[in-house]
């Protein structure tokens, strides 16, 4: 019997699984997608500058590499276009069901019952339930004081108003991550003046962008195991230098002293610098890749803005300094990323509520499964995202687990991951973690509110992919009969 198969999301997780499904000639998948069109967060983040700092051809799936990159770094318009060529390619845009979003699953004791609202609120049986949502999927507002009664006109990054012009305007930005080091020096020269609201300052080190002319695309196509041999450097050098930063071994020191000679090069003010110059080891929070953030910081119409938000006024943004008056804010205030899967509603075995499961924080075994859910799958889950490489390697990892373990879901019905194996399994990660960067001296989008990380892969990449690439069954078993 070849499974059913409902995959939750059109991003870079659930093409995947669709585009190695159809390769592996199983056509008996629906992917489900809450929005209009494929992407995910390329198709979310369109915000002026959104791209990824992470280089083009690593940032692709390894069986479709792609010699029409123009840029060392993608921008976001190419990486959406790539996209869009896999799902052609691959013939699995069919397959996608679009604003349908699934808001309930639950497991009968045999099969998954999805409440999907597209065509009209319906339920539908499938076998097996692959989640491919992502972890930054829903923007995160802050809660400050009057917010909802300034006169002008605000908006969260990944929900960038392509309708407001921001020429001439008087603008604030809350929040100094990647997004906002994106967008900040794109929209920088044309607004009068602007607000940048800094809680807390990140590291930042060079991004070394450059364009790939036609000659280099020409050699990318044409050169036989080029681009293949370039993928492998990029990745192996992000290994080899920056994990071993984040695991706190030799290379921290030298990435240090890295962005630490950036801010000198970039911002000569000493009093600015001592403001941009974090008071935490560097990775702790996810370091900043972008070399055109700091000097749009030193532009005479720049504010950076340390004093703490009071409250929002009809007029502006009040500070413990007093009323900044603007026209136009911008949360780059991040995402709900601990919230994994919400707001969908997920019963698994004996009626129990993976709301419950994760009371102390999301955790799956691999980050893809759990005691209790049997047949339910994530990717990009619990402890799957990185600081250093390719969160794509992660996912084609986890469809290649995946794909391993659906060979065996027909003779033995549902299967799900030992609980032994998931107790041992955060044992590790617990001990895994304690050395990594991202415990002490701050915040981040990495950890829950209590302090625990639920967002990060501790190991190095290969060593992920050996544990996902191990026969599958041994750390699953048949569910118990009730
Ligand atoms: P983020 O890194 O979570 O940054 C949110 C910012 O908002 C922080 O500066 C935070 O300050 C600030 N903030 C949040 N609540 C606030 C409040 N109440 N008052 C004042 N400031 C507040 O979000 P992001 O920049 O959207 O990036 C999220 C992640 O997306 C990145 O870390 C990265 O993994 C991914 N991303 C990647 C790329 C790429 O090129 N690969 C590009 C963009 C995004 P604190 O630091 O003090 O909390």
């Amino acid at each position: 019997m070849t499974p059913s198969v409902a995959i939750i999301g059109a991003g870079f997780g659930g093409l995947c699984m669709a585009i190695q499904l159809e390769r592996a000639g199983i056509r008996s998948y629906t992917v489900f997608e809450k929005a209009d069109d494929l992407g995910g967060t390329w198709r979310d983040n369109s915000y002026p500058g959104a791209g990824c700092d992470i280089p083009s051809h690593l940032y692709s799936y390894s069986f479709e590499q792609y010699a029409s990159w123009t840029r060392r770094y993608p921008e976001q318009s190419e990486i959406l276009g790539y996209l869009e060529h896999c799902a052609d390619k691959y013939d699995v845009r069919r397959k996608i069901r679009f604003r349908a979003e699934v808001r309930r699953a639950v497991f009968d004791g045999v099969k998954w019952q999805l409440t999907t609202s597209q065509p009209a609120e319906h339920t539908e049986a499938f076998d097996v339930v692959v989640m491919g949502v992502g972890q930054l999927n829903r923007p995160h507002l802050p809660d400050i004081p009057g917010m909802s009664g300034f006169e002008g006109v605000a908006f969260h990054s990944a929900r960038w108003n392509h309708d407001h012009d921001l020429a001439g305007r008087r603008v604030a930005v809350i929040g100094n991550g990647s997004s906002a080091a994106q967008l900040i020096p794109r929209i920088a020269a044309q607004v009068e003046r602007l607000h940048v609201f800094q809680r807390t300052p990140n590291w930042v080190i060079p991004k070394p962008d450059a364009t790939f002319g036609p000659l280099t695309r020409f050699a990318f196509r044409s050169v036989p195991g080029l681009q293949r041999a370039y993928r492998e450097w990029v990745y192996r050098y992000a290994e080899a230098t920056l994990y071993p930063a984040l695991a706190q071994g030799w290379s921290a020191e030298p990435l240090k002293k890295r962005a630490l000679r950036h801010l000198r090069d970039q911002v000569p003010d000493p009093e600015l610098r001592a403001k941009l110059t974090p008071g935490y080891p560097p990775g702790c929070k996810r370091v900043v890749i972008d070399s055109t953030f700091y000097p749009a910081l030193t532009r005479d119409n720049v504010d950076v803005v340390t004093d703490k938000i009071v409250q929002i006024t009809p007029k502006g943004i009040e500070t413990t300094e007093g009323l900044r008056e603007v026209d136009t804010i911008v949360y780059a205030t991040g995402f709900k990323s601990t919230e994994f899967l919400a707001p969908m509603e997920i019963i698994g075995r004996g009626g129990r509520s993976l709301e419950e499961q994760w009371n102390g924080g999301a955790s799956a075994y691999l980050g893809i499964s759990m005691p209790n859910f049997p047949n339910l799958f994530l990717l990009y889950g619990p402890n799957t995202n990185l600081g250093h490489n390719s969160i794509i390697f992660m996912i084609e990892c986890q469809v290649n687990h995946i794909m391993a373990c659906l060979p065996h879901l027909s003779g033995h019905g549902p299967i799900e991951v030992r609980p032994e194996v998931m107790a041992a399994w955060s044992r590790q990660l617990d001990a895994a973690m304690a050395r990594m960067v991202w415990g002490g001296g701050c915040q981040s989008w990495y950890k829950t509110a209590e302090g625990r990380i639920t967002n990060n892969w501790p190991g190095s990449t290969t060593l992920y992919r050996k544990l996902t690439s191990k026969p599958p069954l041994t750390a699953y078993r048949p569910i118990p009969a009730t």
